[in-house]
C-alpha cells in the first residue's frame, strides 16, 4: 500500500492531489484484506475506477482502492440474446468493442465512454439515446460493512437519468464486483439521436451494422469532446436540466430558440450546454481552467489547475444560470 501518493495519473481531469493511502486490487480476496485493514485504521474507503467522473478538490483523507478486477464470461445464451458477466475493472469501451466483435448488440451507442464497467451502473451511463439500464441484467457488489456479496437485480438499482441507488441511498456502501449485461444477437439499432443517421447517410451506409453505429458515435464524439489525454476533463460536468412545463414556457416566451425535448406531460429537458452558453461561459478561460469552446457542459483543466478552482468555477456557473433562468443546475461529476 502506498502512502501520500499523487492521484495525478488516476483521474482524467489530471488534478494533482494526494491520497492518504492507495492500493490496487485485482481479486476479491485482496479487496477484502484491504477493507479489513482500512477498518483497523478507521479509514474511510473510496473506490476508484478510471477516475473519469471525479473531481479532486483536496487531499483524499481515505484509502483509495483502484479496481483492477478483470475477466469476461458468457453466462447464458439462447437464440436471441446472451448474458455476459463483465468484471468491474474492465475498461468500458474495450467491452463495447469486444461485444461488437462477437456481434453482440445493445451498447454500440455507448462507445468511447471512458471508465470502467463497475462505475457504469453508478450513474447509469448514457449517450445517444441508450442508457446502461436498457441492457443491464444484474450485478454483484461487496457490502463494505458486512463484507458480504449481494446481488442487485434491475429493479433494485433504481436507475434514473444519470443516477442509481449507488449514487443515492447506497452511496459508498458497496463496491461493485461485476455486471451482467443482456446483449442481442438480432439487433434493433438506435439511429435517431443526434446526427448518427446523417453520418451513416453521408457514408452511403443503408443497412448499418452495430460496428457502423459505433464508428459513427466514435466519429461524432471525437469531433466534439476534448480527449482527456490532451485536455483534462470529466465529460459533462452538469446534468441536463429537466424542468416543469411552466418553467419551460417562461423561458420559451423570452427565448424562442431554446432547444428542448418534451419528456412527458409535465417535464421538458433543456440541454444545460445551452443554458451555460447563454450565460456567456462557453470558451471561458482563466489561468489553467475553463469551459470547453465546443461543448459548454464540459469544464476543463488546460494544464495545472487545481480541482478547487474548477469547483469554484462550477459554483459560479450554477449561480449565473440560476440568476438568469431560475434553474438550479446539478453537478454530475463526483466531488472528492
Ligand atoms: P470513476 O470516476 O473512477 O468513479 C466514479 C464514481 O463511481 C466514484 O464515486 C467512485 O467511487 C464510484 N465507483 C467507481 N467504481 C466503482 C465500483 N466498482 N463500485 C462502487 N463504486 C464505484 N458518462 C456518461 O454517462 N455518458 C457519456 O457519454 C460520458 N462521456 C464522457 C466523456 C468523457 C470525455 C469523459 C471524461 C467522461 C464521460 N462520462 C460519460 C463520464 C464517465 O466516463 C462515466 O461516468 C464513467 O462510468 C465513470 O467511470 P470510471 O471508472 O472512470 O469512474
Ligand atoms: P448532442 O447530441 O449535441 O445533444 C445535446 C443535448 O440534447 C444532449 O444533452 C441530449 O440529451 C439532448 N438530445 C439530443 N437529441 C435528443 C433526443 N432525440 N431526445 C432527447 N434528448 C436529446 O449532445 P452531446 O453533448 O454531443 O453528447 C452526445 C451524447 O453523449 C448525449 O447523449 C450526452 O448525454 C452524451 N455525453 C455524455 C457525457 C457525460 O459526461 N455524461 C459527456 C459527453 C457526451 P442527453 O444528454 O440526455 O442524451
Amino acid at each position: 500500500m502506498l502512502e501520500n501518493t499523487s492521484l495525478l495519473n488516476f483521474n482524467t481531469f489530471h488534478i494533482d492531489e494526494e491520497a492518504q493511502f492507495f492500493s490496487k486490487f485485482s481479486t476479491k480476496e485482496e479487496l477484502i484484506d484491504l477493507i479489513t485493514l482500512a477498518k483497523e485504521k478507521s479509514l474511510p474507503i473510496k473506490v476508484l475506477g478510471g477516475g473519469s467522473n471525479i473531481l479532486l478538490t483536496r487531499k483524499v483523507e481515505a484509502i483509495v482502492l483502484k479496481n483492477e478486477l478483470k475477466g469476461i464470461e458468457l453466462v447464458e445464451e439462447n437464440d436471441d440474446e446472451v448474458k455476459i458477466k463483465f468484471c468491474a475493472g474492465e475498461n468500458w469501451h474495450d467491452c463495447v468493442l469486444w461485444s461488437i466483435k462477437n456481434n453482440y448488440g445493445g451498447i454500440e451507442n455507448l462507445a468511447l465512454i471512458p471508465g470502467t464497467i463497475g462505475a457504469a451502473p453508478i450513474q447509469n451511463i448514457g449517450a445517444y439515446g441508450v442508457e446502461l439500464k436498457d441492457v443491464f441484467f444484474e450485478l454483484e457488489a461487496l457490502e463494505i460493512d458486512s463484507l458480504k456479496i449481494k446481488k442487485f437485480k434491475h429493479d433494485e438499482c433504481d436507475f434514473e437519468y444519470r443516477s442509481s441507488v449507488f449514487k443515492t441511498t447506497m452511496k459508498d456502501k458497496f463496491i461493485i464486483l461485476n455486471v451482467v449485461l443482456r446483449l442481442t444477437k438480432h439487433h434493433s439499432l438506435h439511429l435517431n439521436y443526434g446526427n448518427i443517421n446523417d453520418i451513416l447517410i453521408e457514408k452511403n451506409i443503408s443497412s448499418p451494422t452495430i460496428q457502423d453505429v459505433a464508428n459513427a458515435v466514435i466519429e461524432i464524439r471525437k469531433s466534439k469532446l476534448p480527449n482527456p489525454d490532451e485536455i483534462g476533463n470529466a465529460g459533462s460536468f452538469f446534468k441536463n436540466a429537466v424542468v416543469s412545463k411552466i418553467v419551460f414556457n417562461k423561458i420559451y416566451d423570452e427565448y424562442k430558440n431554446v432547444p428542448h425535448f418534451i419528456l412527458n406531460d409535465n417535464e421538458v429537458k433543456i440541454p444545460t450546454a445551452w443554458l451555460v452558453e447563454q450565460c456567456g461561459w462557453k470558451g471561458f478561460r482563466e489561468k489553467d481552467f475553463g469551459v470547453h469552446a465546443k461543448q459548454a457542459l464540459v469544464l476543463v483543466n488546460y494544464n495545472k489547475s487545481s480541482g478547487n478552482d474548477i469547483f469554484l468555477l462550477s459554483a459560479k456557473i450554477i449561480e449565473s444560470v440560476k440568476t438568469k433562468f431560475s434553474i438550479e443546475l446539478e453537478r454530475e461529476v463526483n466531488i472528492w
